[in-house]
């Protein structure tokens, strides 16, 4: 039977990082996901912030233009216009991106296995043994860590016996190619509780390409029809007539807030599966970076060590206080229901002090919390790990 230090169970932003950086460090990785390939069923409109863009290696090719503009839409459509001095947005080419890293990983030694779905796993001798399938068969490997980078609805977590997410929203956009939109390249955002209960609809032109979409909870709403009626409603404000409807995505976002058990001794989780999602703003992408590379950190340790007190540097707890405040700010916000309300709401954010709180809420830094190791850190690219 293969054997290997680690698998990485999805290859999403999160499963890529942790793979990358672990393979860098020596570790044998098994990426593996049952998609056949990176560029399929995609659901991320791919934006990302100063922050994430500042501080990982995210390539230029990988990225559409700059967005400093934000517009701010409410139910009867009066507009609040937000303008940042900073290059604040980028659209993500994320078919690229994944690509980018995936050979990054590869050139590290990664062994990919696409088109491959994670069964179930079980302890024996001393090791785990993992199941997978590929192409209706059935294949065992060995392993002594599993990471869990398999999303939302993560299998691996129930497996684990770890915490799995239990609040969300879906999301569904569309993406055009030759919309055409007056002014610089910007982020409309859309507070219309009957198109997108509990989030917002949102249309993201970067001057290349333009995503329309709806988020909201699933049982309030139908996604494709209220995208089709936020169409409708905004044609005076993109014009879409003559552009290219070139890709439809769509998914599940947690909201919940970070996980609080999310690694024991067999595994951990990272990305989605962790519910490493900012509850306000729904942006899961930043946090994917931030807690994959803390998750690298720390199985590199454990595998070097064997100490499993390594692991308590990687606890949902140490996050979860961060995001108190937003994840109360996003409970009351999705309980106004009435867009009346939401008027007077809006009414409310454009009053002088009032206005710039929403300018940080687009335009802040304070984004996933940045947790190093308490315990030994290990940074050295070229340590060797194994069994
Ligand atoms: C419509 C939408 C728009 C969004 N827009 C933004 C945005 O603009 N900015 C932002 O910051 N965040 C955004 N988010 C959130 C963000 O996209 C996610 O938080 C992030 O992409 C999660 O990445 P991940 O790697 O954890 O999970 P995923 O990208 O979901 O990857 C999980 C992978 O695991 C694989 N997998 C699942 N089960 C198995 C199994 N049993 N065996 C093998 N493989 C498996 C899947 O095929 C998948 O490739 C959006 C989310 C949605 C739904």
């Amino acid at each position: 039977m293969e054997t290997y230090d680690t698998i990485i169970v999805g290859a999403g932003l999160a499963g890529l990082q942790c793979a990358r950086l672990l393979a860098s460090r020596g570790a044998s990785v098994l990426l593996i996901d049952r998609k056949p390939s990176l560029d399929q069923s995609i659901h991320t409109t791919g934006i990302f912030v100063r922050r994430t863009l500042e501080d990982f290696d995210i390539p230029d090719y990988c990225l559409g233009p700059v967005v400093q503009h934000v517009t701010l839409y409410s139910p009867s459509l009066r507009a609040m216009e937000f303008a940042s001095k900073h290059d604040e947005f980028r659209i993500g080419k994320m078919g690229k991106l994944y690509r980018h890293y995936l050979n990054q990983a590869l050139r590290n030694g990664v062994t990919w296995l696409p088109g491959t779905l994670y069964r179930s796993h079980s302890r024996e001798a001393g090791r785990l043994v993992v199941r997978l399938e590929r192409q209706s068969e059935d294949r065992s490997v060995r392993v002594r860590y599993i990471i869990a980078g398999d999303g939302a609805h993560s299998r691996v977590a129930t497996n684990l016996g770890l915490d799995t997410n239990r609040e969300w929203i879906v999301g569904v956009e569309k993406i055009f190619v030759g919309a055409r939109l007056n002014g610089p390249p910007r982020l409309l955002c859309f507070l219309d509780p009957a198109l997108a209960p509990g989030y917002i609809g949102w249309i993201a032109h970067d001057g290349e390409e333009t995503h329309v979409g709806v988020a909201g909870y699933r049982s309030s709403f139908h996604p494709l029809e209220s995208l089709n009626k936020l169409r409708t409603k905004t044609k005076h404000i993109v014009d879409l007539s003559r552009a290219e409807e070139v890709e439809q995505r769509a998914g599940t976002i947690p909201i919940g807030g970070v996980l609080r058990r999310i690694a024991n001794a067999h595994g951990l989780l990272i990305g989605d599966a962790a519910g490493a999602v900012s509850p306000l703003t729904a942006g899961g992408l930043d946090p994917c970076m931030r807690l994959s590379t803390l998750a690298a950190d720390v199985v590199t340790e454990f595998l070097r060590t064997n100490d499993v007190s390594v692991l308590s540097n990687y606890s949902g707890e140490q996050f979860r206080a961060r995001f108190t405040s937003r994840l109360w700010a996003r409970r009351l916000a999705a309980s106004v229901r009435n867009p009346k309300l939401l008027e007077l709401a809006f009414y409310g954010l454009s009053i002088p002090f009032a206005k710039p709180l929403a300018h940080q809420i687009f335009f802040g830094r304070g984004s996933f919390p940045d947790v190093a190791m308490r315990h030994k850190l290990v940074s050295s690219a070229s340590l060797k790990v194994g069994a």
